[in-house]
Order: structure tokens, then C-alpha cells, then sequence
């Protein structure tokens, strides 16, 4: 597969993602779950290390990788808390990959390097209170005003608001038509007047990621802000759904590394842990436990990758896209509930990290697409096989 970033480089960095996972990250977990964010020194290396840089083109300061090589790096990096990965996430998928995909060379030569170093971060803004699943009917406007849009509207639940310099805006620029026609992306800076961020919600798991409210009250940016300009208008939503295929596969590989992750932890403790004289491992219900959540996992690798190559060779890959992101995120679930079963008494307690790793795993069920929406996708696209 061709990458500006040739295999050798990449085995490299894939070392030294793993390292950097291990040494550095995994001792600092328990720190970032109670003081709900990830250290200022800790960024700065993400920085050096070129990571928020993973998906944006060469010349604009990035590595260049493809979907293949990035999904690799989502693994390596979920094996640790997803507070982490999601500092830099979202200038590598969702806040960066409309500019890199559709934006024009001036969009592109203004905000790419700086999302590329990290000295920009992103947010990518489509749920609103009154529009999650059903997105096409999201109700933010934004109306033509002379050489400016003045938009209005609120956002929910959007990762990284807190902390981002540049919102990807899902707005709807022609209110006479319904649905996914007549949104347009807009690109709008931190500081813009009327634009304004709600405080971190306090959720459940992914602590030290926070997710706010966004709001627009008259916010004016100019008309070329539209993501691949003006005679792009109303290809919004379009796009963001072409940003969520790679999107859900990454959220897929996500799921994967955290899964690993609790494989491996409960496979530990079965192997040390001794209950009537042996270790649990030795019970057959505890390798019947473990069998299937490393089937699972293995199976949702070879979803993943197929998924990836099939979007990284240009062919029509929603649906693939959708069952990975489906069925790894559903897995990661059981087998982090399996996890905690054979951790007994002691995976309920936040001593161990099974705990926090079930509640994290729980809501990749929920973002870029819930596991009901995921279904009606996939099954959307295999009747028309059958029509
Ligand atoms: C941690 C986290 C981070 C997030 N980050 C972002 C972000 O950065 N940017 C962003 O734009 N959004 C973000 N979101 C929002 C997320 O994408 C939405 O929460 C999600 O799309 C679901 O929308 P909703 O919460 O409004 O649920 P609803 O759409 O109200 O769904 C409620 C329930 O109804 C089900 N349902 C809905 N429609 C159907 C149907 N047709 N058939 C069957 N069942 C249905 C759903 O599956 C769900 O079970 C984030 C959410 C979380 C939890």
C-alpha cells in the first residue's frame, strides 16, 4: 500500500508508540483518571513525537501514514486509557481529515501545520441536543450575511471542546431544504465573539477527555470558511460521513487495543491467582472465558484490517467500515465484562485497572454512530445486494 512514510520509518514509530504506551503513559493512568487530565509534559512529548501529526500530508508537517498504518497506531495507543490518544486523536481523524479530504490550498496551508505540531488542536462538531443518530436533522444555521456566515446553534457532547483552537462545524447554510442537503462544514477559530464552551460533563469512563457544549450565539466567520470553499456549500454532510468511514474503523482499532489490553490483564491474574489450590487458569470455565474473548478480538483484527484496506484502495467501504466499529465495539464490551469476572471481587474494585477499562469500553457503543444506527447501515447495504 503506498505511504509517503515508507515500512521501515513506520516500524520505528510503531516502537516507539509502544514504548512511549509503557513506559511513560501506562504508570500515569491512575494519575489522569482522578485529576481528569493528562499532563502538560506528557502533551509536549505527543508533540515531539510528531503524533498529532499522523494523518496530515508531508508537506504540511505530518507523517503522511495511511489508514492501514494509522489503525496501527490507534491499537498500540488504546492499550493504555483512551484519555491519552484522545489529546491527539482528533487532529489525526475527524477534526483534520475534512480539511486534508476537501479543503481548499488555502484552508489547507493555514491550519494543516499547525494541527499537524499540535500547536492547533480540533473539534469536530455534528451532535447537537435535539440531533444525535438522526444528524441530517441537525438545526444550527448559517446565514449569509454580505461576506460572512452568522451561525446559530448549540453542539453537545463535543471531544475536546475545552481545549480546541479550530471547530469543524456541521451547519446548515440552506434552510429550504430538510435533511442532509444544505449542510455545510465551517471551519471556525477559538475566540471568534459569540462562540462559546460549556464545562467538561462529568461521564462515566475516558476520564481527562472532556466533552462539552458548544454554543454560537451570531457567530461571523467569513463565506470562504466553508470547508473546500464556496462551491462546496451543502457537500457538508456528505463529507462528514466520508470522515466517519475512516472514523468508525479507527474507533473499531480502538476497541481492539483496549481489548488486548484486558486480555492480557486477565490472563495475568488467572495465571497467579489460586483458588482451591491451583490457579484459576487451570478451571476450564475461566479458559472458556479467556477462548472466547481472544476469538473475539481476533476476529475483530481481521474485520479492521479489511475494512482499512478496503477504504485505503478507494472502494465503497461504509458497510465494512460499520460491522468493524460494530462488532468491536460490542466484543470490547463482553470482554471487559469477562475481564472483571475472572478478576472476581477484585475487578469491581478501581485497585486494579479492569474497572476503569470496563467503563471505558462502554461508550465506543455510543460515538461516531451507535451499535442501533451501525446495524441499520449494514443492513441497509446488504438488502440492496438482495433487491
Ligand atoms: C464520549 C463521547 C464523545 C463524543 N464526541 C463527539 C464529538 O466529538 N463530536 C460529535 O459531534 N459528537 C460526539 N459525541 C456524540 C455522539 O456521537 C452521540 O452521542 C451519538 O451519535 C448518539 O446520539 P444521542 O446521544 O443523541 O443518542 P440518540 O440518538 O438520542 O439515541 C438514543 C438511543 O436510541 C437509539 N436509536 C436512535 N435512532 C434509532 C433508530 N433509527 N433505530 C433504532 N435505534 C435508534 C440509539 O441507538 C440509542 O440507543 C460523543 C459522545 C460521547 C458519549
Amino acid at each position: 500500500m503506498a505511504s509517503a512514510f515508507d515500512e521501515e520509518s513506520f516500524a520505528q514509530l510503531l516502537d516507539a508508540v509502544d514504548r512511549f504506551v509503557r513506559h511513560r503513559l501506562m504508570p500515569l493512568e491512575k494519575q489522569v483518571e482522578e485529576a481528569g487530565e493528562v499532563p502538560s509534559d506528557v502533551i509536549d512529548e505527543m508533540k515531539k513525537m510528531g503524533l498529532f501529526g499522523l494523518g496530515i500530508p508531508q508537506e504540511f508537517g505530518g507523517y503522511e501514514l495511511t489508514l492501514f498504518q494509522e489503525v496501527q497506531v490507534q491499537m498500540a495507543f488504546s492499550y493504555t486509557s483512551p484519555a491519552f490518544r484522545l489529546v491527539f486523536w482528533p487532529n489525526v481523524g475527524i477534526g483534520s481529515k475534512g480539511i486534508v479530504l476537501a479543503g481548499t490550498p488555502a484552508q489547507k496551508e493555514k491550519y494543516l501545520p499547525g494541527l499537524a505540531s499540535g500547536e492547533l488542536r480540533a473539534s469536530f462538531c455534528l451532535t447537537e441536543p435535539d440531533a444525535g443518530s438522526d444528524a441530517a436533522s441537525l438545526r444550527t444555521t448559517a446565514v449569509r450575511d454580505g461576506d460572512d456566515w452568522v451561525i446559530n446553534g448549540s453542539k453537545r457532547f463535543i471531544t475536546n471542546a475545552s481545549r480546541a483552537h479550530v471547530f469543524t462545524v456541521m451547519a446548515r447554510t440552506d434552510s429550504s431544504k430538510r435533511g442532509a442537503a444544505g449542510i455545510s462544514a465551517i471551519i471556525v477559530e477559538r475566540g471568534t465573539p459569540g462562540l462559546s464552551v460549556g464545562k467538561p460533563e462529568n461521564k462515566m469512563g475516558q476520564k481527562g477527555s472532556p466533552i462539552c457544549d458548544v454554543v454560537f450565539e451570531d457567530v461571523r466567520v467569513p463565506v470562504s470558511n466553508i470547508i473546500g470553499g464556496l462551491d462546496a456549500e451543502g457537500n457538508g454532510f456528505r463529507m462528514a460521513m466520508q470522515v466517519l468511514d475512516a472514523g468508525r474503523i479507527s474507533v473499531a482499532a480502538s476497541g481492539l487495543g483496549m481489548a488486548r489490553r484486558l486480555i492480557d490483564e486477565a490472563a495475568r491474574y488467572a495465571l497467579q491467582r489460586k483458588q482451591f489450590g491451583q490457579p484459576i487458569a487451570k478451571f476450564q470455565l475461566i479458559q472458556a472465558m479467556l477462548a472466547d474473548s481472544e476469538t473475539e478480538y481476533l476476529a475483530g483484527h481481521a474485520l479492521v484490517m479489511q475494512a482499512a484496506a478496503a477504504l485505503e484502495a478507494g472502494q465503497e467501504a461504509t458497510a465494512q467500515a460499520a460491522s468493524a466499529k460494530y462488532f468491536c465495539s460490542e466484543s470490547v464490551s463482553r470482554i471487559a465484562d469477562r475481564a472483571l469476572q475472572i478478576f472476581g471481587g477484585a475487578g469491581y474494585i478501581a485497585e486494579y485497572p479492569v474497572e476503569r477499562l470496563y467503563r471505558d469500553a462502554r461508550a465506543l457503543r455510543i460515538y461516531e454512530g451507535t451499535s442501533q444506527v451501525l446495524q441499520l447501515v449494514i443492513a441497509r447495504a446488504m438488502l440492496k445486494r438482495y433487491e
